[in-house]
């Protein structure tokens, strides 16, 4: 659809409604569409959200077509008062509504069948602005449709879509990416690949990658979902090209960033341990105090891990981390339970309780109480035992932050780094994340 300006198009979101402005509802529309229009390589240039009122829809559409190809709107498809997205539409584009006799067929049918009287105002469902073509809504009564609206020499498309979550997604994965992807001239496609990363915040990382893609080349985007950054790079071209090009720019961000990416798609860390652990064939157990068992927890989380892992202990006390892993009473009195002394003691411990090959020990403050100025809320001790390490085991101080379930879920974090990259043949000590203390 070349006349759309389609070939690369520039699209902006919409978000409509009183419940999003006032902040009653949080706008989960808007970022899944711009996260699946991300992933085609389509750029967003803005999102706007606007209350129920025409004036303001009006001038939100006015806004968006004038910057982009493409506009998707949510919200304000209803049949009542409040919602009048279709009337602000018609008016933009200089239109009038229409009744659409298939559309009212078909949500007259729809109350038939789930056996209640239809109210009149229904029907405004089945209204819309002349010219546009309905985009079919499997799971409810209000369709949505698209409309060429012309501006000037430009032909900008809207695309209408009902508020409700469930039904926007069905509609925009199965009619409206379809649509968007057969705009773009045959041979050209966008490819992307996304890199699992941990240990570097999202500015390291674009530090990291800076003048590594050249912009006409390649997009880089980065998305933080805790404690994680993903790091994605799409590229448009031809087929061929576009394969041959991305093969290239995720060589270039593979050899920037090294040991930080985990993994490539969406795989976890504990899914890369895994398989880490089955290929060297070795068995791992964990000494957990302040992470409570998560380590195993998602270490178990992937199906197939009881190949390579035998268990562990929960030393939540003091006395178990004496009774049940050997812990030195001396150690604790000395050190502290917080201490690389006690998750040394630890580690080792479990590794001699269990036989396995690798043990990985946790102990530290999560909070809120508890912290000391010496040892404030966040200090953890990671330590690791295992073949190959000066006395068999690795340990140090980290000085992690959050609430209380942060600092469990990034303290698991750093311990399944320290097993990977232990695996991978490096250091442990080179997992910095929140680092503090000294190396031992
Ligand atoms: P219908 O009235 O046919 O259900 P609609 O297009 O009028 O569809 P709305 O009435 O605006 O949709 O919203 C329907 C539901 O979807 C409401 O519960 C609303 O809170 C929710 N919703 C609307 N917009 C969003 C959004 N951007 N993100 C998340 N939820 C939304
Ligand atoms: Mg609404």
């Amino acid at each position: 659809m070349n006349d759309h300006n389609l070939a690369k198009p520039v699209a902006a979101i919409i978000s409509t409604g009183d419940e999003l402005v006032t902040g009653r509802t949080v706008d989960t529309n808007a970022t899944f569409i711009a996260e699946r229009l991300g992933a085609i390589g389509i750029e967003v240039c803005s999102v706007i959200t606007v209350g129920d009122y025409p004036d303001r829809i009006v001038w939100a559409w006015q806004h968006s077509l004038a910057h982009a190809d493409v506009v998707i709107s949510t919200g304000g498809l209803g049949p009542t008062a409040d919602d009048l997205t279709s009337e602000s539409v018609a008016r933009v584009a200089g239109t009038q509504l229409k009744l659409d006799q298939s559309e009212a067929e078909r949500i007259r049918q729809h109350f038939q069948k789930v056996g209640r009287p239809m109210p009149e105002n229904n029907l405004k469902q089945a209204l819309f602005p002349i010219g546009a073509e309905i985009v079919p809504n499997k799971l409810g009564t209000a369709a949505g449709y698209r409309l060429v609206v012309p501006m000037n020499e430009r032909r900008p498309v809207a695309v209408v879509l009902p508020g409700v979550p469930r039904e926007m997604k069905a509609m925009l994965e199965d009619q409206v990416i379809p649509w968007l992807l057969q705009q773009a001239p045959e041979d050209r496609c966008t490819l992307s690949r996304t890199f699992q990363t941990f240990g570097m915040s999202e500015s390291a990382l674009d530090e990291a990658l800076e003048g590594a893609i050249d912009p006409s080349k390649g997009r880089l985007s980065f998305r933080a979902s805790f404690p994680q950054v993903s790091v994605r790079v799409t590229v448009t071209d031809t087929r061929t090209d576009a394969e041959h090009r991305l093969d290239g720019l995720a060589q270039i961000v593979r050899e920037r960033l090294g040991a930080a990416v985990i993994a490539e798609g969406e795989t976890t860390m504990e899914e890369v341990v895994g398989k880490l652990l089955r290929e060297h064939r070795r068995t791992l157990t964990v000494a957990e105090s302040c992470s409570g068992g998560l380590v195993g927890n998602r270490i178990t989380n992937v199906p197939g891990s009881s190949d390579y892992f035998v268990g562990g202990v929960i030393a939540y006390s003091n006395e178990l981390k004496q009774r049940l892993l050997g812990v030195q009473e001396r150690t604790l009195t000395t050190h502290g339970a917080v201490s690389e002394e006690t998750a040394r003691e630890m580690a080792l411990g479990a590794r001699r309780a269990t036989g396995a090959d690798l043990g990985i020990a946790t102990t530290g403050i999560a909070g809120p109480d508890g912290g000391t100025a010496e040892k404030p809320v966040g200090t953890v001790a990671i330590a690791l035992a295992a073949d190959g390490l000066d006395d068999g085991v690795r340990s140090r101080v980290y000085r992690l932050w959050g609430n209380r379930e942060w600092v469990k879920l990034l303290t698991s974090q750093v311990a399944l780094d320290w097993v990977r990259r232990y695996l991978l043949g490096l250091d442990p000590l080179t997992s910095v994340f929140g680092m503090r203390g000294r190396k031992r």
